[in-house]
């Protein structure tokens, strides 16, 4: 699009580099392609897919139906694809994601095992100079990061991992093949999402499983089941207004609501809603009543009908009252989805760990040991999550005007115009940023949303001839004020949980994601994009 000098030709040019191929990284491709732009997409890993290519670990499954995370940029791929259960597992959305790769035949400009370790912006070129850990060294006019929110996976430093003569494996970089438990004596530390799902499955297969947990977390049946043929018709029929309300919607799906107040309700007709969620299953059960979210009193009553569902489900009270939260309000931190999970604790092959009573001293080569007891361990499962939303983002040496980093400009918590991009680093895009509504919503309709809005962004560069666009930081000093008064009108900052960046030691405590709703953000991007880009300034 722009004039590139002769000596960058040499090298090799790109309108744009995208950094990343799961889901966003390939439709960003789609688009530019369909554009006429010129694309290079550099993926770590050694097939795309993202979070779907690496987390492979045992019950990986997704816990927004199938019906709704999946893209909906073509009516024949949605209406050709078919899902077999209500919520997709790994397999099934990996093989999703490659069959989305051919039939938009992605592949050719995609180049795997290749990591992108810098991108530095030529004030004097206006064009972004990109680094590989493979030697690569190319140039391009637009470079957008793809590089995922939850990609990139956190081992904890304990001391004496080291010298563990078991063997261990992080959830997000499980192993192709597969991993066998049978008659081990295995260790799981954490207890989100990810070990919440893996958990019944290991302690079917080991000998003796050892939960190690800090922190408990709140989890609802899924209640997965093959997909109901009816359901499916329905929504085929009717799939463009489906998508439409999901796009409307507060987090990226339908999900039947109320104005109503958990207070204002009887308690018996509280508990009947409760019930009734609970028995439909997965995450609509934060939008039993309004103001669960943002009211400690009535989210309390909530808390208090989980706590009677584990302590009814958990036979030894002392389990129970252990995989119990307390100490923050449900929905703040990720609900999670499961599949017997609180009754696995039931089985007499599994013994839950207290740590905040006895927390890891060190690795040992046969185990574990904290200040109360040893544990003998063959395998370590860390379940401990990912340096969630600006990880995979600072982890590339990222320099915009004036040689400055995004490390040094994102030190005291990120920075962004609408999630989307950062004053300061001209013409860099990232799908779904922080700021934006990401983690809280169905991603596939964050990342769509994200991807249409840059690429109209670049068609509208190209209709005015102009060779770019900046956020001003004004306007990123208003979206950051907006992000964390709305985030501080709901109860999400009275966790520490990962979407405050407190998984991480030494990380800043910043409410990350964007909580004014899915629905309510597209508007508010595309009033800026109907402004001529209100709050970025235009680069001839
Ligand atoms: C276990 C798990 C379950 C989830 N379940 C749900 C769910 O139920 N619903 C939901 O909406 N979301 C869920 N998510 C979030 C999920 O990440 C998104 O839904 C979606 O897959 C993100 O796609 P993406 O393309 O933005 O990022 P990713 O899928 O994370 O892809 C990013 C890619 O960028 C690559 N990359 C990063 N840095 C570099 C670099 N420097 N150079 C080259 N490549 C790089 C990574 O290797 C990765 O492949 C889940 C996440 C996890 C981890």
């Amino acid at each position: 699009m722009s004039d590139v000098p002769q000596e960058e030709k040499a090298a090799r040019d790109f309108d744009a580099v995208i950094v990343g191929a799961g889901f966003a990284g390939l439709y960003m491709l789609h688009r530019l392609r369909g554009l006429g732009l010129s694309a290079r997409v550099y993926e770590a890993g050694r097939g795309i897919g993202g979070t779907w290519f690496w987390n492979r670990y045992p019950g990986a499954r997704c816990d927004v139906e199938s019906m709704d995370y999946s893209y909906s940029f073509s009516d024949d791929l949605q209406q050709e694809w078919k899902w077999t259960e209500r919520y997709a597992s790994q397999p099934e959305i990996l093989s999703y994601i490659n069959h989305v790769a051919d039939r938009f035949d992605l592949r050719h400009d995609i180049q795997l095992e290749t990591r992108v370790t810098a991108a530095l912006f030529n004030e004097a070129t206006n064009r972004w100079a990109i680094q590989t850990d493979r030697g690569d060294r190319v140039s391009a006019q637009f470079c957008v990061m793809a590089t995922g929110c939850l990609s990139d996976a956190q081992v904890p430093k304990i001391k004496g991992l080291e010298t563990f003569e078991g063997t261990w494996y992080h959830t997000g970089h499980w192993p192709h093949e597969g991993v066998d438990f049978t008659g081990q004596r295995v260790g799981v530390i954490g207890t989100g999402s990810s070990a919440i799902q893996s958990i019944p499955i290991m302690a079917r297969q080991a000998a003796q499983l050892f939960v190690f947990q800090r922190t408990p977390n709140f989890s609802i049946p899924a209640r997965n089941a093959p997909l109901d043929s009816e359901y499916e018709r329905r929504v085929k029929s009717n799939y463009l207004e489906f998508r439409r309300q999901a796009r409307e919607s507060r987090v990226g799906f339908v999900v039947e609501g109320t104005d109503q107040s958990a207070l204002e309700v009887s308690p018996e007709e509280r508990q009947r809603e409760y019930e009734s969620r609970w028995s439909r299953g997965g995450l609509g059960f934060n939008a039993t009543f309004a103001d669960l979210l943002t009211d400690k009193a009535a989210n309390d009553t909530a808390a208090e009908f989980f706590r009677a569902k584990i302590q009814a489900i958990v036979r030894d009270a002392a389990v129970a009252e252990l995989l119990s939260p307390r100490d923050y309000p449900v929905g703040t931190k990720r609900l999670c989805v499961d599949t017997n999970y609180y009754d696995t604790f039931n089985r007499d092959n599994v013994t839950l760990v207290d740590l905040r009573r006895a927390p890891i001293e060190a690795i040992t080569p046969h185990g574990l040991r904290t200040p109360e007891a040893e544990y003998e361990l063959d395998s370590i499962v860390f379940a401990t999550g990912f340096d969630a939303m600006t990880g995979a983002l600072l982890s590339i040496d990222i320099r915009g005007r004036t040689g400055k980093t995004l490390r040094e400009k994102w030190a005291a918590g990120p920075r962004t115009y609408l999630g989307v991009a950062t004053a300061g680093f001209p013409n860099l895009f990232t799908i779904t940023g922080p700021g934006s509504p990401s983690v809280l919503s169905n991603m596939i309709v964050s990342i769509e949303q994200h991807v249409d809005w840059i690429a109209d962004c670049l068609v509208y560069l190209r209709e005015h001839d102009l060779g770019g666009i900046e956020a001003n930081a004004e306007a990123e000093d208003g979206w950051v004020a907006h992000v964390n008064e709305v985030g501080h009108a709901t109860l999400y900052p009275l966790a520490s949980s990962w979407y405050m960046g407190a998984n991480v030691p030494g990380k800043p405590r910043i409410f990350m994601p964007y909580v004014g709703g899915v629905g309510v953000y597209r508007q508010k991007c595309d009033d800026v994009a109907a402004k001529g880009y209100e709050g970025f300034a235009l680069i001839a």
